[in-house]
């Protein structure tokens, strides 16, 4: 395997690998690792070009370290791609990933993430112990799904209570874009709490599933976007929020799973322009990054620890939404703010030790 160091400014460690018996072509970024090590998932994504990886994994190992500074970890932030398409997965494939996740030597902790699945992992493990979030009967930390649901839902309430004076859901009217693994969990805790569930999925069967137990409205794409209510919960894919949607929301705050869900970092400041209150993506939605990281504690993972520490997104949002109230910026401007922030005290307080 050829493993060669790419120097980018800004990252700690950037490497490549081109496995040409394997088939393995792949890039691990480790953006940041003052508060850790990195963890971040490994995507599998049939990219046109090595250097759309690049500015991929770039993107979103920086996006890592801001989420776990930001949700306490004690992690640093990395994130890895494996160029190539999924359909063409093999035992070969992983196990030369393993290897190479292994010789980052522990700054770079993978996951699961875009087409990527604990069966993969567990091949990738084979090869080096850098690997969280496998299943709970082999001491891991299982699927984080309803963890960050679970985040994302404590979240919402205290978006409810900041805005509306009350955390109190009964009656509220909440459209949920998107009910797949964070998004119906999400939907039966809300539905449960008395609120007005309206949802809308490309996959019409998810929504069928939830109305068997809970009165839930099927709604267009259009109308989940448009229609007046208090909660929009943006649980698909990223990019909703855009030049196009944000006139056209009919809602008071905007409080989901989605990553990335800011087109553009403008997106942020519009949104703050028209009155509605952005619960910025990656304090929200590290319900799922908090359980991992709990895996990696000296005593291993256990799941009451695990939500005592979801329990304080609350507090983190309660904290950006302070820092943008101050400056006078978007919140998601006073989340980048927050985490930079985090991490110069923890550079600083290192280099005085
Ligand atoms: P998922 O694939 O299980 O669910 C996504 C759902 O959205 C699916 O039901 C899909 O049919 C639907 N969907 C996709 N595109 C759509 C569209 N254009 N219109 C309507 N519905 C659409 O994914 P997930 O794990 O639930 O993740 C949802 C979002 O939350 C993603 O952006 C993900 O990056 C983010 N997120 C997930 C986790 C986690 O723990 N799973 C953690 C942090 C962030």
């Amino acid at each position: 395997m050829d493993i060669q160091e790419i120097p980018v400014e800004g990252y700690e460690r950037v490497v490549r690998a081109d496995d040409p018996k394997s088939g393995l072509h792949a890039i691990i970024a480790v953006n940041d690792t003052t508060l850790g090590p990195a963890l971040g998932g490994m995507r599998m994504w049939p990219y046109a070009t090595e250097q759309e990886a690049l500015t991929d994994v770039l993107r979103l190992s920086k996006g890592m370290t801001y989420k776990s500074a930001i949700a306490h970890t004690g992690l640093g932030g990395g994130k890895s791609v494996i160029i190539g398409d999924p359909a063409n997965k093999s035992r070969e494939l992983f196990l030369a990933m393993g290897d190479f996740v292994e010789s980052v030597g522990g700054q770079y902790i993978t996951a699961e993430d875009v087409n990527i699945g604990i069966a993969d992992l567990e091949i990738v493990k084979e090869r080096t112990s850098y690997v969280t979030g496998l299943s709970r009967e082999s001491g891991s930390s299982g699927n984080p799904s309803p963890y960050t649901a679970h985040g994302v839902y404590l979240g919402l309430k205290y978006c409810v209570q900041r805005v509306f004076g009350s955390d109190d859901l009964t009656g509220r009217k909440i459209a949920i874009l998107g009910v797949g693994s964070v998004g119906a969990p999400l939907a039966r805790k809300l539905a449960e709490d008395g609120a007005e569930i309206y949802a809308h999925d490309l996959d019409e069967s998810r929504v069928a599933a939830i109305a068997k137990d809970f009165p839930i409205h099927s709604v267009s794409e259009e109308e989940v976007l448009t229609m007046d209510c208090d909660v929009f919960a943006p649980c698909a894919l990223g990019g909703v929020l855009n030049d196009n949607t944000i006139p056209k929301l009919g809602c008071k705050i905007v409080a989901g799973a989605a990553n990335n869900v800011l087109l553009e970092v403008q997106d942020g400041t519009d949104l703050r322009e028209r009155g509605i209150l952005y619960a910025p993506d990656y304090v929200i939605n590290a319900g799922g990054i908090i359980n991992v990281a709990v895996e990696l504690l000296p005593d291993g993972y256990n799941e009451e620890e695990a939500l005592r520490r979801i329990r304080r997104i609350p507090e983190a949002l309660k904290e950006t939404f302070d820092i943008a109230e101050a400056e006078g910026i978007s919140t998601a401007e006073a989340a980048d703010m927050r985490a930079q922030q985090i991490l110069e005290e923890a550079r600083a307080s290192k280099t005085q030790a």
